[in-house]
C-alpha cells in the first residue's frame, strides 16, 4: 500500500520496464481508504466529486461543463463532465495516466455512464492523446475509457482521430498552444461514415483538444458532435 501511494505521489513518465510491470501486477487498493480489492471501494464511491457545473470557457455557473454558446463556438452541441478534477477523481486520472490501469479506465467509464446521459444514436470517438504522451506511456488513456464506455453503453466505438506528431507546445500563450493543437488532429477515412459522434476524453480543461477533434470530425462530414469527459479541471481566470 505504502509503495503504491508513493508511486502516485511521484508520477513519473519515465519508468523502467520493471517499474511498469510491478505497477501493473500490484493488487488494487482503494484510493480513498487503502482497502485492498478495488481502486475505489463501494464505501468510498460517493467521495468521487461531482462536477462543479461551470462553463469551461466563459466560467458561467450552469448545470453542465459548457454553456451552449461556448460549446457551439467549437462545433459541439453539448459538453458534460462526470466529476470535478479533484480528490479521488484526480487520483483515478493519475492512476490511469501513470499505470495504464485497466481498472481505473473501467471505473471512470462506469462513473461516466452512470452520471451522464449519453446519446442513443452516437458513435464513440476518443480524443487522441498527443503522440509524445502515447510514446512515453505506451497507451492512450482516453482510448481505454472509450472502449469500456462502448461496452457499458452498447454504443459502437471508432478509432478515427489521429494526432500529427509535429505539434510542440512551445508558445506560452494559450492561444498559440490552441492553434498548434488545432492543426494537430486529423480524421481517418472511416470518420466519413459517422453522423453523430460522442467525443470522449479523460479531463476537460481549456477545451483545446475537444476543439481540435471536433474540427477534424466536422471536416470529415460528421454532422453532430456531443462530448463527455470523466473530469473537468476548472481554470478560473486570474
Ligand atoms: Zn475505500
Ligand atoms: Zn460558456
Amino acid at each position: 500500500v505504502q509503495l503504491k501511494h508513493n508511486y502516485l505521489q511521484h508520477i513519473s513518465y519515465n519508468m523502467s520496464i520493471i517499474e511498469k510491470l510491478t505497477a501493473l501486477y500490484a493488487p488494487d487498493n482503494c484510493l480513498g481508504c487503502s482497502l485492498e480489492g478495488s481502486l475505489i471501494c463501494t464505501a468510498c464511491r460517493p467521495t468521487i466529486p461531482l462536477s462543479q457545473g461551470v462553463c469551461f470557457d466563459c466560467h458561467a455557473t450552469i448545470s453542465t461543463a459548457s454553456c451552449s454558446g461556448c460549446a457551439s463556438k467549437i462545433g459541439i452541441s453539448s459538453i458534460a463532465a462526470a466529476t470535478d478534477y479533484s480528490g479521488t477523481a484526480r487520483l483515478l486520472v493519475a492512476c490511469l495516466k501513470f499505470r495504464g490501469n485497466q481498472s481505473a479506465s473501467k471505473l471512470m467509464a462506469d462513473v461516466l455512464s452512470k452520471r451522464l446521459s449519453l446519446p442513443k444514436d452516437a458513435v464513440i470517438v476518443h480524443v487522441p492523446a498527443t503522440t509524445a504522451h502515447v510514446r512515453q506511456r505506451g497507451f492512450d488513456q482516453a482510448r481505454l475509457i472509450a472502449k469500456h464506455l462502448s461496452r457499458l453503453s452498447g454504443l459502437p466505438c471508432y478509432d478515427v482521430l489521429r494526432r500529427q506528431g509535429r505539434q510542440h507546445q512551445l508558445g506560452s500563450e494559450r492561444t498559440i498552444r490552441q492553434l498548434q493543437l488545432f492543426d494537430a488532429v486529423t480524421a481517418t477515412k472511416s470518420a466519413t461514415s459517422i453522423k453523430h459522434a460522442l467525443l470522449v476524453d479523460d479531463v476537460l480543461t481549456t477545451g483545446a483538444s475537444l476543439a481540435a477533434s471536433a474540427r477534424a470530425l466536422l471536416t470529415a462530414g460528421v454532422t453532430e458532435i456531443t462530448a463527455v469527459t470523466f473530469a473537468q479541471s476548472i481554470k478560473k481566470p486570474d
